[in-house]
Protein backbone atom coordinates (compact mmCIF):
# COMPACT_ATOMS: atom_id res chain seq x y z
CA UNK A 1 0.00 0.00 0.00
CA UNK A 2 2.78 2.33 1.19
CA UNK A 3 4.65 1.58 -2.29
CA UNK A 4 1.42 2.71 -4.25
CA UNK A 5 1.03 6.16 -2.15
CA UNK A 6 4.73 6.76 -2.84
CA UNK A 7 4.44 5.58 -6.99
CA UNK A 8 1.21 8.34 -6.97
CA UNK A 9 2.81 10.97 -5.11
CA UNK A 10 5.93 10.96 -7.02
CA UNK A 11 4.20 10.74 -10.46
CA UNK A 12 2.04 13.56 -9.63
CA UNK A 13 5.07 15.78 -8.12
CA UNK A 14 6.34 14.76 -11.30
CA UNK A 15 3.23 16.09 -13.06
CA UNK A 16 3.36 19.28 -11.27
CA UNK A 17 6.89 20.08 -11.82
CA UNK A 18 6.72 19.33 -16.08
CA UNK A 19 3.14 21.66 -15.69
CA UNK A 20 4.88 24.22 -13.69
CA UNK A 21 4.77 27.99 -15.53
CA UNK A 22 7.84 29.15 -16.95
CA UNK A 23 9.35 31.88 -15.96
CA UNK A 24 10.72 33.59 -19.10
CA UNK A 25 14.30 34.90 -18.83
CA UNK A 26 14.34 38.56 -20.04
CA UNK A 27 15.64 39.04 -23.32
CA UNK A 28 19.38 39.86 -23.46
CA UNK A 29 21.33 41.96 -26.16
CA UNK A 30 24.97 41.94 -25.92
CA UNK A 31 26.52 45.20 -26.45
CA UNK A 32 28.90 45.41 -28.81
CA UNK A 33 32.68 45.20 -28.16
CA UNK A 34 33.71 47.56 -30.51
CA UNK A 35 32.31 51.51 -30.08
CA UNK A 36 31.07 52.92 -33.27
CA UNK A 37 34.04 55.07 -35.02
CA UNK A 38 34.46 58.25 -34.13
CA UNK A 39 33.47 60.31 -37.25
CA UNK A 40 36.05 62.70 -37.91
CA UNK A 41 35.33 65.92 -39.70
CA UNK A 42 37.46 69.28 -40.65
CA UNK A 43 36.61 72.75 -39.33
CA UNK A 44 35.45 74.83 -42.26
CA UNK A 45 37.42 77.60 -41.45
CA UNK A 46 40.89 76.09 -39.92
CA UNK A 47 40.83 72.58 -41.46
CA UNK A 48 41.72 71.09 -38.01
CA UNK A 49 40.41 67.36 -37.82
CA UNK A 50 37.74 67.06 -35.16
CA UNK A 51 35.24 64.27 -33.94
CA UNK A 52 31.82 65.63 -35.14
CA UNK A 53 30.77 65.42 -31.70
CA UNK A 54 32.69 68.27 -30.49
CA UNK A 55 32.15 70.55 -32.83
CA UNK A 56 29.34 73.17 -34.14
CA UNK A 57 27.40 71.66 -36.99
CA UNK A 58 25.47 74.32 -39.31
CA UNK A 59 24.10 73.16 -42.78
CA UNK A 60 26.18 70.24 -42.54
CA UNK A 61 29.58 72.40 -41.92
CA UNK A 62 31.55 71.77 -38.54
CA UNK A 63 33.37 74.49 -36.98
CA UNK A 64 35.74 74.02 -34.36
CA UNK A 65 34.95 77.00 -32.12
CA UNK A 66 31.70 79.84 -32.23
CA UNK A 67 34.89 82.30 -33.74
CA UNK A 68 35.51 80.17 -36.47
CA UNK A 69 31.72 79.76 -37.23
CA UNK A 70 31.76 83.82 -36.74
CA UNK A 71 34.06 84.65 -39.56
CA UNK A 72 34.63 84.57 -43.23
CA UNK A 73 36.41 81.37 -44.52
CA UNK A 74 39.93 81.38 -46.52
CA UNK A 75 37.52 81.17 -49.25
CA UNK A 76 34.99 83.91 -48.37
CA UNK A 77 31.66 82.44 -46.98
CA UNK A 78 30.40 83.01 -43.93
CA UNK A 79 29.90 80.38 -41.14
CA UNK A 80 26.71 81.45 -39.76
CA UNK A 81 25.04 82.16 -42.95
CA UNK A 82 22.88 79.61 -45.17
CA UNK A 83 24.76 79.45 -48.42
CA UNK A 84 23.13 79.79 -51.45
CA UNK A 85 25.25 80.10 -54.26
CA UNK A 86 24.60 82.16 -57.12
CA UNK A 87 25.92 82.47 -60.71
CA UNK A 88 25.41 85.99 -60.81
CA UNK A 89 29.18 87.29 -59.79
CA UNK A 90 32.49 87.33 -61.28
CA UNK A 91 35.90 88.53 -60.12
CA UNK A 92 37.11 91.56 -58.64
CA UNK A 93 39.36 93.62 -60.65
CA UNK A 94 42.81 92.94 -60.23
CA UNK A 95 41.44 90.38 -56.96
CA UNK A 96 40.41 94.02 -55.12
CA UNK A 97 40.15 93.70 -51.33
CA UNK A 98 36.76 94.97 -50.52
CA UNK A 99 37.03 98.17 -48.27
CA UNK A 100 32.95 99.31 -48.55
CA UNK A 101 29.52 97.17 -47.54
CA UNK A 102 26.47 98.66 -48.99
CA UNK A 103 23.25 98.73 -47.31
CA UNK A 104 20.24 97.40 -49.42
CA UNK A 105 16.94 96.98 -48.62
CA UNK A 106 14.83 94.28 -50.61
CA UNK A 107 11.03 92.81 -50.51
CA UNK A 108 9.80 90.42 -53.14
CA UNK A 109 7.18 91.00 -54.51
CA UNK A 110 7.36 94.55 -52.65
CA UNK A 111 6.05 94.69 -49.79
CA UNK A 112 5.43 91.20 -48.80
CA UNK A 113 7.76 89.38 -46.39
CA UNK A 114 8.37 85.60 -45.61
CA UNK A 115 8.84 83.89 -48.73
CA UNK A 116 12.01 82.20 -50.70
CA UNK A 117 11.39 84.41 -53.92
CA UNK A 118 14.52 86.54 -53.25
CA UNK A 119 16.89 84.04 -52.34
CA UNK A 120 15.16 81.86 -55.61
CA UNK A 121 16.00 85.34 -57.58
CA UNK A 122 19.04 85.40 -56.65
CA UNK A 123 20.10 82.18 -57.93
CA UNK A 124 18.23 82.71 -60.79
CA UNK A 125 15.76 79.94 -59.87
CA UNK A 126 12.66 82.43 -59.26
CA UNK A 127 9.48 81.14 -60.95
CA UNK A 128 8.68 84.33 -62.92
CA UNK A 129 4.88 83.30 -63.08
CA UNK A 130 4.17 83.25 -59.32
CA UNK A 131 3.36 86.73 -59.18
CA UNK A 132 2.69 89.39 -61.61
CA UNK A 133 5.58 91.95 -60.50
CA UNK A 134 8.00 88.85 -61.19
CA UNK A 135 7.35 89.72 -65.34
CA UNK A 136 9.04 93.21 -64.33
CA UNK A 137 12.15 91.16 -62.79
CA UNK A 138 12.15 88.82 -65.55
CA UNK A 139 15.58 87.69 -66.83
CA UNK A 140 17.54 89.97 -64.64
CA UNK A 141 20.58 88.45 -63.08
CA UNK A 142 21.63 90.16 -59.85
CA UNK A 143 22.93 88.97 -56.63
CA UNK A 144 24.26 90.16 -53.47
CA UNK A 145 26.74 88.77 -50.88
CA UNK A 146 24.44 88.68 -48.01
CA UNK A 147 20.81 89.25 -47.40
CA UNK A 148 19.34 89.17 -43.83
CA UNK A 149 15.64 87.85 -43.40
CA UNK A 150 12.81 89.47 -41.05
CA UNK A 151 13.70 86.82 -38.42
CA UNK A 152 17.63 87.67 -38.66
CA UNK A 153 18.34 84.56 -40.94
CA UNK A 154 21.36 85.21 -42.42
CA UNK A 155 21.89 83.88 -46.33
CA UNK A 156 25.24 83.98 -48.58
CA UNK A 157 25.46 83.83 -52.17
CA UNK A 158 28.42 85.05 -53.15
CA UNK A 159 31.78 85.01 -51.87
CA UNK A 160 32.83 87.92 -50.52
CA UNK A 161 36.32 87.63 -52.62
CA UNK A 162 34.23 87.94 -55.48
CA UNK A 163 32.21 90.76 -57.47
CA UNK A 164 28.70 90.38 -56.76
CA UNK A 165 26.13 92.15 -58.48
CA UNK A 166 24.13 94.90 -56.20
CA UNK A 167 24.83 97.94 -56.70
CA UNK A 168 25.09 99.17 -60.59
CA UNK A 169 26.08 102.53 -61.95
CA UNK A 170 26.93 104.26 -58.29
CA UNK A 171 30.03 106.67 -57.68
CA UNK A 172 31.28 106.43 -54.13
CA UNK A 173 33.11 109.72 -53.55
CA UNK A 174 34.98 109.74 -56.97
CA UNK A 175 35.11 105.76 -57.21
CA UNK A 176 32.52 104.12 -59.75
CA UNK A 177 31.19 101.25 -60.40
CA UNK A 178 31.09 100.27 -56.25
CA UNK A 179 30.77 96.40 -56.48
CA UNK A 180 34.28 96.30 -57.65
CA UNK A 181 35.33 97.33 -54.05
CA UNK A 182 32.25 96.70 -52.14
CA UNK A 183 30.04 93.94 -50.06
CA UNK A 184 26.62 94.30 -50.73
CA UNK A 185 24.18 93.26 -47.53
CA UNK A 186 20.53 93.40 -47.85
CA UNK A 187 18.01 93.57 -45.60
CA UNK A 188 14.22 92.20 -46.38
CA UNK A 189 12.43 95.58 -46.09
CA UNK A 190 10.57 97.57 -47.98
CA UNK A 191 11.41 101.43 -47.08
CA UNK A 192 8.04 101.69 -45.69
CA UNK A 193 8.17 99.02 -42.54
CA UNK A 194 10.84 99.21 -39.81
CA UNK A 195 13.50 97.05 -39.93
CA UNK A 196 13.19 94.04 -36.96
CA UNK A 197 15.35 93.40 -33.96
CA UNK A 198 16.66 90.48 -34.89
CA UNK A 199 17.82 92.01 -38.83
CA UNK A 200 20.25 94.14 -36.36
CA UNK A 201 21.20 91.77 -34.29
CA UNK A 202 22.23 89.72 -36.86
CA UNK A 203 23.47 92.83 -39.19
CA UNK A 204 26.12 93.51 -35.91
CA UNK A 205 27.00 89.46 -35.74
CA UNK A 206 28.27 89.49 -39.33
CA UNK A 207 29.72 92.96 -39.41
CA UNK A 208 31.70 91.25 -36.29
CA UNK A 209 32.38 88.00 -38.45
CA UNK A 210 33.57 90.39 -41.29
CA UNK A 211 35.48 93.16 -39.13
CA UNK A 212 37.74 89.99 -38.32
CA UNK A 213 38.53 89.61 -42.16
CA UNK A 214 38.00 93.28 -43.27
CA UNK A 215 39.19 95.62 -40.75
CA UNK A 216 37.99 99.40 -41.17
CA UNK A 217 35.17 98.87 -44.04
CA UNK A 218 32.94 101.74 -44.93
CA UNK A 219 29.98 101.73 -44.83
CA UNK A 220 26.90 103.58 -46.95
CA UNK A 221 23.44 103.28 -48.07
CA UNK A 222 22.72 102.01 -52.00
CA UNK A 223 21.18 105.37 -52.13
CA UNK A 224 23.76 107.07 -51.49
CA UNK A 225 26.26 105.70 -54.36
CA UNK A 226 23.23 105.65 -56.60
CA UNK A 227 21.35 108.72 -55.62
CA UNK A 228 19.15 109.47 -58.67
CA UNK A 229 18.08 105.84 -59.12
CA UNK A 230 17.73 104.38 -55.43
CA UNK A 231 16.21 104.74 -51.81
CA UNK A 232 16.93 101.70 -50.21
CA UNK A 233 17.92 101.06 -47.59
CA UNK A 234 15.57 104.06 -47.07
CA UNK A 235 14.83 106.31 -44.07
CA UNK A 236 13.70 103.77 -41.59
CA UNK A 237 17.36 102.10 -41.60
CA UNK A 238 18.87 103.47 -38.25
CA UNK A 239 22.28 104.26 -39.14
CA UNK A 240 23.09 105.29 -35.50
CA UNK A 241 22.27 102.03 -33.94
CA UNK A 242 24.38 100.45 -36.67
CA UNK A 243 27.13 102.57 -35.36
CA UNK A 244 26.48 102.21 -32.09
CA UNK A 245 26.32 98.14 -31.77
CA UNK A 246 29.55 98.09 -34.23
CA UNK A 247 31.46 100.99 -32.36
CA UNK A 248 31.98 102.71 -35.64
CA UNK A 249 34.13 105.53 -36.13
CA UNK A 250 32.67 109.00 -38.14
CA UNK A 251 34.84 108.40 -40.61
CA UNK A 252 33.32 104.70 -41.59
CA UNK A 253 30.47 106.51 -42.30
CA UNK A 254 30.65 109.27 -44.74
CA UNK A 255 27.16 110.10 -44.95
CA UNK A 256 26.45 110.54 -41.92
CA UNK A 257 23.78 109.26 -39.20
CA UNK A 258 20.83 110.73 -40.13
CA UNK A 259 18.19 108.82 -41.63
CA UNK A 260 17.60 109.32 -45.13
CA UNK A 261 16.56 107.84 -48.77
ZN1 LIG B 1 38.43 76.03 -36.55
ZN1 LIG C 1 19.83 98.34 -53.41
Amino acid sequence: MLKWVLLVGVGAALYFWLKRPKIVSPVFTPKPLIPEPLKIVPCAYCGVHLPAQDCIEYEQRHYCCPAHQNAIDPAGWYGQAQWRPSPNYDARPSEAVPDLVLIHHISLPPGQFGKNYISDFFQNKLDFTAHPYFAEISGQQVSSHFLIDRNGLISQFVSTQKRAWHAGVSNFFGREQCNDFAIGIELEGDGQTTFTDLQYVALEQLLTGLAKTYANLSFAGHSDVAPLRKTDPGIHFDWRRLQRENNLGQKNLPYGLEPRA
